[in-house]
């Protein structure tokens, strides 16, 4: 049977919630157990494909097309395993599925009710997305006394009634502030957080203390008196990134180990280790990290980066994990630049001569692209590595359709339905969408990679899979003119029709691909693009 680990927050979303869930779960996989882990957000759209990156971080695609949650990614990075779609839960899912019963008269007159329909629908898909593992994590997205969490709590409250209690532990993760007028830490909130809990009928198991720094023996203690919890069971998690602090999150499931968690956790579930863990190469791969041999410093131009006042880099931060990912491997530190798209197109060019390579993101709609075009212009002509992700390949057939085929303004039909030279034009399956929602092609696709090819080298191998997110492509009118001028398809879809990487010979590194595949990277095995692409800028 499965055990389940309900994980809630307190006090402030944003505390790393999502990664100290990754990590237990990493762990607990160390210790020989097969390991899922769900995402739940409270909110109602149905998945998070129409959020905007700014406000909700990057939108996750998993091989099955899903469009999800960022969180679901930390999930594959720390476990290293595909997580499908069912795996994130949503209010709007679990309503769309009930109205749609309802309507089609599957109730046979009974009365739809909060309870037990919607918690009875959260509490079967928390099962269906868990059958067959020896441990489900479920991360219950926003914070205890959020209005809308309610309904999970009841449901997590219900399934530990029907599997019993010690087939499900809690954990709780808060924050402990410390105010800068008085610099104490403070645990209020945390108490606060735990009766909130409580009046849900929960009591937490565990309760991980997130801060700035690590959580002294009064604090401590304070915490597990007034939530009446062992004081083994309050793990200190202080901040691992920031000013003098290692810059990896990659370190949390050594820390966690430090503290005996996993062992802890086991015995809460009655659960006897199946192996001895061995973090070997995840902690020679942490220490890369942490103290590198060399230096590089690299741009990435984009343009989902400001919310008000504040940068917010989370946007793009699968790409910032494959390029760790790439840096542990190569022992280098990685000094990325985020350059705002719309402030390049006014700047000059030269400012990007400091970097050894620059990445083009995904991303959507004609703000900003100019300036991407400018990069690429650049990297292309004076041999800087270049890798285009998505949008960043079909801006970089504009730039090659514009420069070097001279035709002049291509462009995309994305960006200008009117150019004479549509280079980028809508997928012919797209031309019927009228929904937004869930409607891109998405998740993996094959590619075939071409002979003689950078590409092929890197990957290693005739045919590949990497996920995708859009509705656009390179336009089969263009690729006879494109290949003619000296542009590679390194890799194709099977019919040729697609294409799915592009590169330029007698260049250091210049390549772009029409997938992402840094929603496939992870830190034992680095994405093949990102790799080559590190190890293309250390030797420029
Ligand atoms: N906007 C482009 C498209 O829809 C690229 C999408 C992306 O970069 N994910 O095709």
């Amino acid at each position: 049977m499965t055990k389940f680990i309900v994980v809630a927050g307190g006090v402030i979303s944003g505390v790393g919630k999502g990664v100290a869930t990754a990590s237990i779960g990493r762990i607990l996989k160390e210790y020989g157990f097969s390991v899922t882990a769900v995402k739940i957000d409270p909110y109602i759209n149905c998945d998070a494909g129409t959020l905007r990156p700014t406000e909700h971080g990057e939108v996750w695609v998993t091989n099955d097309g899903g469009e999800i949650d960022q969180d679901l990614g930390n999930y594959e990075r720390f476990l290293e395993q595909a997580i499908p779609k069912k795996n994130n839960i949503t209010t709007g899912q679990i309503y769309r599925t009930l109205i749609e019963k309802e309507r089609k008269g599957d109730f046979l007159g009974e009365t739809v009710q909060f309870i037990p329909h919607v918690t009875d629908e959260i509490k079967n898909r928390v099962k269906e997305a868990s059958s067959g593992f020896d441990i489900a994590l479920v991360e219950l997205g926003g914070t205890v006394g959020d209005y809308e969490n309610i309904p999970f709590l009841f449901a997590m409250k219900s399934l530990e009634k029907e599997i019993g209690k010690e087939n499900v532990a809690y954990i709780l993760v808060t924050y402990l502030p410390i105010p800068s007028h008085i610099e104490e830490m403070k645990t209020k909130p945390t108490q606060l957080s735990v009766k909130l809990l409580q009046e849900n009928g929960i009591l937490p198991d565990f309760i991980l203390c997130r801060g700035k720094k690590a959580l002294d023996e009064v604090r401590k203690k304070k915490i597990e008196t007034y939530a009446n919890i062992d004081s083994e069971h309050v793990i200190s998690m202080p901040d691992v990134t920031g000013e003098g602090t290692p810059n990896t999150l990659y370190i949390i499931p050594l820390l966690l180990e430090k503290e005996k968690l996993g062992e802890k956790i086991l015995n809460t579930l009655n659960l006897e280790r199946k192996k001895e863990p061995d973090f070997t190469a995840w902690k020679k791969a942490v220490d890369n990290i942490i103290s590198p041999e060399k230096e590089i410093d690299i741009a990435i131009v984009g343009k989902y980066l400001d919310i008000g006042d504040y940068k917010l880099v989370d946007s793009y931060i699968s790409i910032n994990e494959a390029l760790k990912h790439a840096s542990a491997k190569n022992n280098v530190r990685i000094n990325i630049s985020w350059i705002d798209s719309k402030e390049l197109e006014r700047t000059d060019e030269k400012i990007l001569e400091k970097f050894r390579g620059i990445i083009i993101p995904g991303g959507f709609g004609s703000i900003g692209i100019e300036g991407k075009i400018k990069a690429i212009k650049f990297c292309r002509e004076n041999n800087i590595p270049f890798l285009g992700l998505c949008f960043g390949l079909q801006l970089a057939v504009v730039e090659f359709a514009r420069n070097v085929c001279n035709l002049e303004n291509a462009n995309s039909t994305e960006i200008n339905p009117a150019t004479r030279f549509p280079v980028i034009d809508i997928l012919p399956e797209q031309k019927s969408v009228s929904e937004k929602g869930a409607t891109m092609r998405l998740g993996a696709y094959k590619a075939i990679l071409k002979d003689d090819t950078l590409t092929k080298q890197l990957y290693n191998s005739n045919e590949i899979y990497e996920r995708h997110r859009h509705r656009y492509e390179v336009n089969p009118e263009f690729h006879k003119i494109l290949q003619e001028n000296g542009l590679i398809f390194s890799g194709t879809s099977e019919n040729e029709r697609l294409v799915e990487f592009i590169e330029l010979p007698e260049h250091k590194f210049f390549i772009a691909t029409q997938a992402h595949p840094e929603f496939n990277s992870s830190l034992l095995k680095p994405s093949p693009l990102f790799d080559g692409f590190v190890k293309a800028c250390i030797g420029s």
